[in-house]
């Protein structure tokens, strides 16, 4: 039997309700339960592939090829388990689906409407993941209140009703603001979220609340008795110094316990917790520190690069070192010269798109190259290696990427067509720009005895792609005469996958993401790997 969690968030946005869902997916594995996470997205994107990351973050790639809300990596990280296509919807997918219908003339003459054409596309969405899994966690996106959220919280009020009482269970996370002149925490806008969810006719059976400081049983007490919910249901959720602290909180605040109670199912006496404790002890007691630069272009938002910067930190639970992140926007290397890296143990070169600050990339591959420092380029990073190298060491002047440049030496060029599962797929310069970039897993091979068959301890890998340009394997042979060596190759020989120095002492551009599949208690070998070329190089200065 499948239970369904379904989590909305109240008062003001961030509160954390995908972590907090995630983390909630990980007390739940830890007893023993198979767990699925989904999310309801209320934008009218069809997906965030086409915003910018300065709008909603990180865009997240699943195994097969769909582009998500970042949310989707944070239930992957904390519960291991793979995100799908189907684990994340938006308003602008459900209105497409159900106006895809009404073309096709699927409903038969009737009048389409938001109920019940769009919540029933919302509900058969949740009702697909129906005997997967013990409990299916679906967090509901933006706040309630929101105009956009409606037919969502519509759709799961009705979902309850079906399903009944005893298979779904609703968890709101609120905030209670600090207020400093009272002295106190607030629950007010809690009182009225909680009452504008009930006018939707879904009433919470257990509330989060976010605060930044403890929550003293007055308030508790009084949040129990104008939210009509049982004083134990309302779990604090205090702010944490890592998020992967926050199962463990989570857990000594009671949440899954409660979450067990209002199923009615019996308790277990005795949760093995060990793996986060350890984790939360690596990341609180490291041994050393390294400082790496990331070089990019969407640097004053944390979350543009949310992957990327705990699979940092992955590779510093497994070498037992405090990463420090220093943000460097590439423009600035253009403008002010490389200075802002002197001292850094490992430069690392991110995705991106566009041509906006790829000049001070390329001077940071340089500057790598030349001083010997670990070098890890990510997708447009490895582009911007091979882009460095045919310009400073093979003499090709004007080697830019297409991208870039319509005119030029393209060492980096649109990538036209390429191999899949289900056969060849084509691309041209006018296509659109949605959904249409090399997406997903793909296989490569790795060369035998290369550094990167090392790391990976195998020759065959399955890493996932976000990219649209190829680096020209053309100039494969020009480039490794200079030392640029092409490691990793699409199983067809016709896309290069990798490339590595042998003349440095941790080089290497990969046209994947690795990030995406790193997991705190899995941390992901490239990311192990650099952070330990990091530290010898710490070592050493
Ligand atoms: N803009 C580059 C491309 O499309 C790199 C993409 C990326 O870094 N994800 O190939």
């Amino acid at each position: 039997m499948t239970r369904y969690i379904f989590i909305t968030g109240g008062v003001v946005s961030s509160l954390g309700k995908g972590l907090g869902s995630a983390a909630l997916g990980a007390l739940l594995q830890a007893r023993g339960y198979k767990v699925r996470l989904c999310k309801l997205d209320p934008y009218l994107n069809v997906d965030p592939g086409t915003m910018s990351p300065f709008q909603h973050g990180e865009v997240y790639v699943t195994d097969d090829g769909a582009e998500t809300d970042l949310d989707l990596g944070h239930y992957e990280r904390f519960t291991g388990v793979p995100a799908r296509k189907n684990d994340n919807i938006t308003t602008g997918q459900v209105y497409t689906e159900v106006l895809a219908k009404e073309r096709r003339g699927d409903y038969l003459g009737a009048t389409i409407q938001v109920i019940p054409h769009i919540t029933n596309e919302i509900k058969d969405f949740i009702m697909e993941k129906e005997g997967t899994a013990d409990f299916v966690l679906c967090e509901i996106g933006g706040t309630v209140g929101d105009i956009e959220s409606l037919p969502f919280l519509e759709a799961i009020r009705q979902f309850g009703n079906e399903v009944g009482h005893d298979r779904a269970l609703f968890i709101h996370v609120t905030l209670l603001p600090y207020i400093p002149a009272a002295g106190e925490l607030k629950t007010k806008p809690t009182q009225h979220s909680v009452k504008e969810l009930m006018s939707y006719g879904i009433r919470p059976q257990i509330l989060l609340c976010r605060a930044d400081r403890p929550i003293d049983d007055d308030e508790r007490r009084k949040i129990a008795l104008f939210c009509n919910i049982d004083e134990e249901k309302v779990i604090p959720a205090l702010d944490v110094s890592s998020i992967y602290e926050v199962p463990l909180s989570y857990h000594a605040e009671g949440l899954d316990h409660q979450v067990m109670d209002v199923f009615g199912i019996k308790d277990i006496a005795n949760l093995d917790l060990s793996i986060w404790e350890r984790i939360v002890r690596r990341i609180k007691e490291p041994e050393g520190e390294v400082k790496i630069a990331i070089v990019g272009k969407y640097t004053n938002l944390a979350d543009s690069y949310k992957s990327l910067n705990e699979a940092l930190i992955h590779g510093g639970i497994a070498n037992k070192v405090k990463v420090k992140l220093k943000f460097i926007e590439a423009e600035t290397l253009e403008e002010e010269g490389t200075d802002s890296l002197n001292g850094v143990h490992g430069i690392l070169v991110p995705g991106g798109f566009g041509k906006r600050g790829t000049e001070g990339k390329i001077a940071a591959v340089k500057y790598a190259r030349e001083r010997k420092i670990p070098y890890f380029g990510i997708c447009l990073g490895m582009q911007m290696a091979i882009i460095e190298a045919a310009r400073n060491l093979c003499g090709i002047d004007d080697a830019t990427s297409s991208e870039l440049e319509e005119r030029g030496s393209h060492v980096v060029g649109l990538m036209t067509e390429w191999e899949t599962d289900a056969g060849k797929e084509q691309r041209s310069e006018d296509g659109d720009l949605g959904g249409t970039m090399r997406l997903g897993a793909y296989p490569a091979s790795l060369t035998k005895g290369s550094k990167l068959a090392e790391i990976y301890g195998s020759n065959d890998i399955s890493e996932r792609h976000r990219h649209r340009y190829e680096v020209n394997i053309n100039y494969k042979q020009q480039l490794e005469e200079q030392g640029l060596i092409f490691s990793g190759l699409s199983p067809d020989g016709e896309l290069p996958e990798i490339v590595e120095r042998d003349d440095h002492p941790w080089f290497i551009g990969v046209q994947y993401h690795p990030e995406l599949k790193s997991k705190p208690f899995e941390p992901h070998p490239l990311f192990v790997s650099f952070i330990e070329a990091a530290v010898a190089q710490s070592r050493l200065v």
